[in-house]
């Protein structure tokens, strides 16, 4: 384990990584790379390295652990032995078990739960490597992976800490800050700036509370555009390499009138994963036979009519 350093803010107000006391670690996003998850992400946050797998709606075992009226949500973070210094015990421990409880809690409210009774939304957690803050980055992974997964959700959940050394507060520890501060503040923040997830280990007086909430928060902005960004990334690409997988023909079809094969038209900013049918293609579903009968009793009831083209469209 390192010493601990005699200062943690330079002469310039810089941090020992170069860091101004306001700025979060460096952030890298890929969605979508685990075959057998619905939804996935692996994120760097500084040092730290990070899988995150989701799986669901699926049936729930065992049974009596089903909720009637909505879908229960699952959160299991895990620290891989060899993501420390010195090897960790393989398994749950009471840490473990404290994080994948609240982490759940950070997500359970900002997920559409109602939407998937007597089902399970199970979110898994690997730390590879860890270098403090694995909680708040693994609730930015697994915020991108429900996304992937299609899963429901009011918005992403972006989290960060705050933290207090040599009397000063800065955003985001690193594992020196960490261990050898005087407070740490994790927090969690839905896109619409509802604190999901809030702990504190330390001391801060009021008035550094409220500015070091103010401090996570912001930080928590920064993370969700870095996220949403990523999202958007993800799916355009996604979306070319489908039209570029597809037959010359089915590239017509699916292209809009300004779309390119290079610049594919997405229709708003909600990200698409890719399983949406557009318009056109349910029509072309639809054989032709059944759109003559359509149209037949479409003089005699229209009601019945629009009734059975949304059943197909459902479908
Ligand atoms: P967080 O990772 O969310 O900041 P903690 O404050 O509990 O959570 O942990 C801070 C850091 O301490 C972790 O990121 C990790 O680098 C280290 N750490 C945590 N648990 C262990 C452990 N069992 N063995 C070695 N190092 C650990």
């Amino acid at each position: 384990m390192s010493e601990k350093p005699e200062k943690f803010i330079d002469e310039n107000g810089l941090r020992l990584d170069g860091r101004k006391i306001d700025q979060i670690r460096d952030i890298k996003i890929e969605i979508g790379i685990l075959n057998r998850a619905d939804g996935s992400c692996y994120l760097e946050f500084g040092n730290n390295k990070i899988m995150a797998a989701v799986y669901g709606p699926r049936e729930v075992h065992p049974r009596h652990q089903q909720k009637a009226t909505k879908a229960i949500v699952r959160y299991k973070y895990n620290m891989a032995s060899f993501s420390v210094e010195d090897r960790k015990r393989p398994g749950p421990d009471r840490r473990s078990i404290e994080v994948s409880k609240v982490s759940r809690e950070a997500f359970e409210k900002e997920i559409f739960t109602e939407l998937y009774p007597k089902s399970a939304i199970d979110i898994f957690i690997e730390i590879l490597q860890a270098d403090a803050g694995t909680r708040t980055a693994a609730i930015n992974a697994a915020s991108l992976a429900l996304a992937d997964a299609g899963i429901p959700m009011r918005g992403l959940i972006s989290s960060c800490a705050v933290g207090k050394v040599d009397d000063t507060l800065i955003l985001d520890l690193n594992k020196d800050e960490d261990n050898y501060g005087q407070a740490d503040m994790p927090i969690a923040m839905s896109t619409d700036g509802k604190i999901t997830l809030l702990q504190m280990d330390g001391h801060l007086t009021q008035e550094e509370f409220k500015k070091g909430l103010e401090m996570a928060q912001q930080g928590c902005r920064e993370i969700y555009e870095l996220q949403r960004k990523a999202l958007i990334d993800h799916y355009n690409n996604t979306q070319k390499e489908i039209i570029q997988d597809a037959p010359v023909e089915s590239v017509k079809d699916i292209s809009t009138e300004s779309a390119t094969e290079e610049d594919p038209v997405i229709s708003d900013d909600v990200p698409d994963n890719g399983n949406t049918v557009n318009d056109d293609e349910i029509k072309e579903d639809i054989p032709d036979e059944k759109e003559e009968v359509i149209l037949d009793e479409d003089e005699d009831n229209p009601a019945i009519v629009s009734d059975e083209t949304e059943d197909d469209t459902l479908e």
